[in-house]
């Protein structure tokens, strides 16, 4: 199947073919003539999967098609809410890659920024607007933007909205838009929570699931190093000088982990820059467009800033922490191997990480090939040794006159699996 055949017009057909988009990715292709037929729907799938394209492209066709016919004032018709800003901005800049020969408009409004260029924006008139929660109602309730023309909703990503508190936010800004509309529900798990939320927001759904496993985790080359915490960083160090990666997006789980990563790389000689939430929203700009152009060739991430960052050409996803939430690994590694490209994603594990692997691998259904051999293995196998096992968390202490047990915990880390062995 190609976009020829979803039935699209030639101004769409043309923005896709000069993007180079010539077959549908599956989230697209289950997802386009559902919207086209102006159902609401309940998509599960990730970052990386063509998501953004599966709902700009229907929408942008229905409001050009409504458009033609309409004179006077533009008014906002579609909303989409996204958590971050990083994903904001880049809905939006697709929205304007794909509707390039239509006659519409969006802007973006988030928050961290002052609001006057996005109020200007607004005062000239938008069809689309996207928008993170805050500033949305921020903006709403200053009166620069009224929902009450809505017509088409876009709730993305919306695991994360939950993780990022917004709840209330997305229920006020639900109460405030119009019941007659098309309403379009994301997310890359269905918890619970998320499916309760979705029906509150769509009408009778249909579904579409594209499963990690199918896209990214199949793709992505993926690979264990054992190592301890003090280690990671040399590790990381060698790995950058020996295994030739290009463009290498690491993950660290915190905004103060992430800043001691990049000092310690930058005193090894290695540029590099990270992206959390405690950076200004010009300093991720700067990070985010050095990297693009190769200018730094690291860059230090948390899961939350890593959301919408859209690089074609990363080489690398590094886990320099393991997740503990474990679809965040789905969704890191997603960063590489996108749209068809593979990627390789490599996962440093300490010893106080090892349950997050194991729920990590439960959740792939899958074991990640260790690599065995590294110069910091041996570190490793030592600290093994030293520290007494655990049972459910309680230290098991030699009775006395017993010899201290420690072979089992060193066989686990030889033994993992019989992943591939790579001397470096
Ligand atoms: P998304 O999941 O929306 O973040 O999209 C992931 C990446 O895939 C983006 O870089 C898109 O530009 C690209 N992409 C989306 N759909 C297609 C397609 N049908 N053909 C080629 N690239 C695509």
């Amino acid at each position: 199947m190609t976009f020829k055949d979803l039935g699209l017009t030639p101004a769409i057909q043309k923005a896709l073919h000069e993007e180079g988009y010539t077959i549908p990715t599956p989230i697209q292709k289950q997802s386009i003539p559902i919207l086209l037929k102006g159902k609401d729907l309940l998509g599960c799938a990730q970052t990386g999967t063509g998501k953004t394209a599966a709902f700009a492209i229907p929408i942008l066709q229905q409001m050009s098609l409504a458009r033609a016919d309409e004179r006077g004032r533009r008014k906002i018709k579609s909303l989409i809410v996204t958590p971050t800003r990083e994903l904001a901005t880049q809905i939006a800049v697709s929205f304007g890659v794909y509707g390039k020969y239509t006659n519409l408009k969006n802007t973006v409004v988030f928050g961290g920024v002052k609001q006057g260029a996005q109020v200007e924006a607004l005062r000239r008139g938008v069809d689309i607007l996207v928008a993170t929660p805050g500033r949305l109602l921020d903006l709403i309730n200053q009166g620069y933007i009224s929902l009450k023309d809505i017509e088409y909703f876009v709730l993305d990503e919306a695991d994360q909205m939950l993780d990022m508190g917004f709840i209330h936010d997305i229920k006020k800004i639900i109460a405030l838009l119009p019941r007659k509309r098309q309403s379009l529900f994301f997310s890359a798990t269905m918890h619970p929570t998320i499916v309760e939320l979705s029906k509150k927001i769509l009408g009778n759904p249909e579904r579409v699931t594209v499963r990690p496993e199918q896209t990214t985790a199949e793709k992505v080359k993926q690979s264990i190093y054992f190592v301890t915490k003090k280690n990671k960083i040399r590790l990381l160090v060698h790995l950058l000088q020996t295994q030739g990666m290009e463009s290498v997006l690491v993950f660290s789980r915190t905004k103060h982990g992430a800043n001691k990563v990049v000092k310690l790389l930058q005193r090894d000689g290695f540029q590099s820059a990270a992206i959390h939430g405690n950076k200004s929203q010009k300093a991720r700009e700067v990070a985010l467009d050095d990297f693009k152009k190769g200018k730094i060739k690291v860059l230090v991430a948390t899961d939350i800033a890593a959301r919408g960052i859209d690089i074609d050409e990363l080489s690398h996803v590094v886990n320099y922490d393991l997740p503990n939430i474990p679809e965040s690994y789905v969704h890191r590694i997603g960063r590489t191997g996108r749209a068809g490209s593979s990627g390789e994603a490599v996962s440093f594990c300490d010893i106080e990480e090892r349950p997050y692997l194991k729920d990590i691998e439960k959740l792939i259904r899958k074991k990640i090939s260790v690599i065995h051999e590294h110069p910091f293995l041996n570190d490793l196998l030592e600290r093994a040794s030293e520290e007494p096992e655990r049972t459910h968390g309680h230290k098991r202490h030699p009775k006395p006159g017993q010899k201290k047990k420690s072979a089992g915990k060193n066989n686990y880390w030889r033994n993992r699996n019989s992943g591939p062995r790579k001397s470096s």
